[in-house]
């Protein structure tokens, strides 16, 4: 028997689950699976496969309120978000299994014969998740490997594994033999591990954090295994003069406080132009101090606790007091709260500004004129996404341009939309995840001549 994990209610510090520790030897039987399931899955005719991938989503979309209940308690998300969450998986799902019969080859003009491209399902994919958004991260790995024929293995993080387990059910239900689709619990050090490491699981999409992500390309290398990497960010919001004052300040709080602040998307660096400071802080701040946190359960809840205690203490040290200019407030008693939290940073080398906190603290900074701002946002190991506020689009587009992220937004917070190409440059990964393309990336080329001069 596997050992048993305690899975935790950050909410409210109470045991809700108790989950299998798998070990080397049950991952490899799910390998072994995989591979059985691809020889299945890939033969399918492209409308059956679409067809029961369909059935999937319908399936998920049927039990949204259940899985986002679910994801409140094991992961302490507001209850809107979960739900958002939630859809967001029927979405995707649904969005690639209309790519299943719109996967095609070529046919290429040359001397002597005929030439066919086919794109071939790469195999077993492994797809390996972290905590902070369960639900969407995963399908956004697993629903375009599904739907070009590869089959999937998911390990969700260890201490968030409550809702990729149902939604795995969700897809047997469905119809999506168990073999195709396998969701294996356990730590990330012995399972996700494995996954990178058996020659027999050809691709691996990982999310999470920097750090385990240039680990898994190195061991990935040892077997010449496909990486896609969505890794940390330390993202700008990059307020001009001439923005619309209210609604940037309005909304910025939601662009790093969003899920406490545990988003690899959080603009975590406010910079803002030094003519607007004053206007501009005196609104951001009110905003701030209208953030509810509170119980996520709540329909009217803003911003949920942290993910766990160790993590809570992780984000405290990076909070140096002295620099606070001003607090939200949060509940106190069991739980792992913390307020949202804007400090005021000078010093460029400060460990605030240039790593990932992964919490509800925003550093803010000013700036003198477009380049500097150009410069300032770039000033970072990390490049994964961004808003610039101005009312002058020709602007927008030529810092957008200038600054060295993989998804950028004008005068709006949002970072993801299914149906657009999601990925970070510099250490925040390699490769994208959603967008049209994505059904590619788990798909081999394969180049077949037939000579007709015989
Ligand atoms: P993490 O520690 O890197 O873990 C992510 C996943 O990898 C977990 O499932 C983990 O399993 C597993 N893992 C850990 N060590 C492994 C190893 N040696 N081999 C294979 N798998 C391993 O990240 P986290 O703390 O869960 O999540 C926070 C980080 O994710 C942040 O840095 C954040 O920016 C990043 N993130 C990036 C994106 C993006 O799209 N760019 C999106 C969300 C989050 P265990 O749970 O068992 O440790
Ligand atoms: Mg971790």
């Amino acid at each position: 028997m596997a050992p048993i994990r305690e899975i935790i209610n950050p909410s409210t510090e109470e045991v809700i689950a108790e989950v299998p520790s798998l070990g080397i030897a049950e991952t490899d039987v799910a390998i072994g699976k995989a591979v059985r399931g691809l020889e299945h899955w890939r033969k399918l005719a492209p409308a059956e496969r679409a067809r029961l991938l369909r059935a999937f989503g319908a399936k998920v979309y049927e039990h949204n309120e259940e899985l986002a209940q679910l994801e409140v308690k094991n992961s302490g998300h507001t209850i809107s978000n979960s739900r958002w969450e939630a859809n967001n998986v029927g979405d995707v799902i649904t969005y690639y299994a209309g790519s299943v019969e719109r996967l095609m080859g070529r046919q290429i003009p040359v001397p002597g014969g005929v030439d066919i491209t086919f794109k071939e399902p790469i195999g077993v994919v492994g797809v390996i998740v972290p905590w902070n958004f369960p639900m969407p991260i995963a399908s956004w790995g697993f629903a375009p490997a599904l739907a070009a024929g590869c089959s999937v293995i998911l390990k969700p993080a260890e201490i968030t594994p409550l809702t990729a387990m149902r939604i795995a059910e969700l897809a047997h239900e469905a119809g999506i033999p168990e073999e195709v689709f396998q969701v294996v619990t356990g730590s990330g050090r012995v399972v996700g591990e494995r996954l990178v490491t058996d020659p027999r699981v050809r691709k691996i999409v990982f999310t999470g954090s920097t750090e385990v992500g240039i680990h898994i390309q190195k061991l990935a290398a040892d077997h010449l295994k496909a990486v896609t990497l969505e890794l940390g960010g330390k993202s700008a919001n990059v307020v001009f003069a001439d923005a619309d004052l209210d609604k940037a300040a309005a909304t910025a709080p939601y662009s790093v406080f969003d899920n406490a602040g545990q988003d690899c998307c959080a603009r975590s660096r406010l910079l803002v132009q030094e003519s607007a400071y004053d206007g501009f802080m005196s609104r951001f701040e009110a905003a701030v101090k209208g953030v509810k946190v509170e119980d996520p359960r709540l329909d009217s809840s803003e911003m949920g606790p942290l993910i766990s205690a160790g993590h809570r203490e992780t984000v405290q040290s990076f909070v140096d007091e002295d620099l606070v200019l001003f607090r939200g407030s949060c509940p106190t008693g069991s739980g792992y709260w913390y307020p949202p939290t804007v400090i005021e940073v000078k010093d460029p080398a400060h460990r605030s500004i240039r790593e990932e906190i992964f919490g509800p603290v925003v550093a803010v900074q000013t700036f003198r004129d477009e380049e500097e701002a150009i410069a300032m946002a770039n000033d970072s190991d990390y490049g994964l996404s961004g808003s610039i506020w101005t009312s002058n689009l020709g602007r927008g587009l030529r810092v957008a341009r200038g600054i060295e992220t993989g998804a950028l937004s004008v005068n709006s917070h949002s970072s993801v939309r299914y149906w657009t190409p999601f990925g970070g440059y510099k250490k925040s990964g390699i490769g994208r995840e959603l967008g049209p393309d994505a059904t590619d990336a788990f798909c081999e080329t394969k180049n077949v001549f037939i000579n007709t001069e015989i």
